[in-house]
């Protein structure tokens, strides 16, 4: 049989063994009262388990290896963490082990107690052939009620992830909630091409300020424009031109140096999502609308939340550029409603979530799960994939689980800790 350390674990914690007639190498009679807690960290793998050796019941830890002999090897001799381990559970039995107290250690064998169809789809899932993830050939057959739960699961999980980085945020922020929103905002106006730069200039050019200018749109553009680093040049178009003024003014006004323009990448971009047209749309949001994020943690359906970052009217000076001084054929730069979806996506969904675990209110984090069940699925590749192994999505929600299942448990071959894995190696 070839399998891991960790498939002896999972055995042992679910007892998928064979249970008649336990006995220790010795020839006691054993029983398993309580295997334990789980202990993925250093010291032995399971605590707190009590099992009975003939007439004694005895608590304490149980230490799992392939072999025996892989105590000595592991160095558990001389390491009092193991001091109080009651049973050694093994595949194979190629060494007795004396502890420190002159004691023999009990030993229960798996050798003849494992299944040889539960072996089977474990090897089908860690050694098989794949082309996508290891149970491409078996997830289509996991009862959906406990498919969705794990999907859940691994979102809640994702969320978590994505929290941690807003929370850090925030804490940068002196807990200013409207400031971390909108540089995380800005960040995802970039798409992942220009994240760095939108995140850079929101960072350099702080809410206080545009807030100062809210009554003067052109102001707030040469602003954006200016610390993007695209106002340093003479232009030939009339409107750079004055932006270009405005800025020279707020530069020396509010001392704010630009960041580098070669930062901004327009390579394979196509014209609609320029950085200069995603610049326009993002001072466009901020010149019209006020206190984003207190708005968002009101409105309680998702038409109030597209209306909120929809509504707004970029420049018209773009409606026949892409770039300053560079005339191109007439075409409204309009936020449409798949660039507004991401943002609800990847910010305004992730702020809900963050805010509702920071605040300890339960009802914004279910408000960001009902808001990515809301959300139309992304077009992505992972999901595509899935779709062909029989996965099919209709929600966000379900994408953006199936994203975490895909890069934190499948890429990892995490199987046994995963509950499309449990469901496949318990299936009967
Ligand atoms: S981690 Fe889970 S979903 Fe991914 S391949 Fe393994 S069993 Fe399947």
């Amino acid at each position: 049989m070839l399998f891991t350390e960790d498939f002896l674990h999972y055995i042992w914690k679910f007892r998928l063994f064979e249970h008649a007639g336990l006995q220790t190498t010795d020839g006691e009679p054993l029983q398993i009262l309580l295997p334990g807690l789980h202990n993925t960290h250093s010291g032995p793998d399971f605590s707190n388990a009590r099992i009975k050796i003939g007439d004694t019941v005895w608590a304490g830890n149980v230490e799992i290896h392939i072999t025996s002999a892989d105590w000595h090897k592991h160095q558990h001799t001389n390491d009092g963490a193991y001091n109080n381990v009651i049973l050694h559970v093994t595949y194979r039995n190629d060494e007795s082990i004396i502890l420190p107290d002159g004691r023999k250690l009990p030993t229960l064998l798996l050798d003849g107690r494992i299944g040889t169809d539960l072996h089977s789809r474990y090897h089908q899932l860690i050694y098989g052939k794949q082309q996508f993830i290891p149970c491409e050939g078996s997830i289509k057959a996991i009862n959906s009620l406990s498919l969705h739960n794990w999907l859940t699961r691994t979102l809640v999980q994702r969320l978590e992830k994505k929290s941690e980085a807003v929370l850090a945020s925030l804490a940068y922020n002196r807990g200013d909630w409207e400031e971390t929103f909108y540089q995380h905002l800005a960040a995802n106006f970039g798409f992942k091409v220009n994240a760095l730069p939108f995140e850079l200039l929101a960072k350099s050019l702080p809410q206080q300020i545009l807030g100062k200018h809210k009554n003067n749109t052109l102001q707030i553009e040469a602003l954006i424009f200016g610390q993007a680093g695209f106002l340093e040049d003479e232009f030939t178009d009339e409107y750079p031109n004055r932006l270009r003024t405005e800025y020279q003014f707020l530069r020396k006004k509010f001392q704010l140096t630009p960041i580098e323009k070669h930062l901004w990448k327009f390579m394979r971009l196509r014209p609609q999502n320029f950085p200069t047209i995603r610049l326009a749309q993002f001072a466009a949001l901020i010149a019209q609308t006020s206190h984003l994020f207190s708005k968002i943690l009101e409105a309680t359906e998702i038409n109030e939340l597209r209306k909120l970052l929809s509504d707004i009217y970029v420049n018209e000076y773009w409606d026949n550029h892409y770039r300053f001084d560079a005339e191109s054929k007439p075409a409204k730069k309009r936020f449409g409603q798949t660039s507004v979806d991401l943002l609800l996506l990847n910010t305004v969904a992730v702020f809900l979530f963050s805010y509702g675990s920071r605040q300890k209110q339960q009802h914004y984090i279910d408000r960001s799960l009902q808001l990515l069940d809301d959300l139309p699925v992304e077009d992505n590749h992972i999901v595509a994939d899935f779709d062909t192994i029989g996965i099919k999505t209709k929600t966000a929600f379900e994408s953006q689980a199936l994203l975490e299942l895909k890069n934190s448990y499948c890429n990892h071959k995490r199987c046994l800790e995963c509950g499309v894995g449990n469901q496949i190696l318990n299936l009967t």
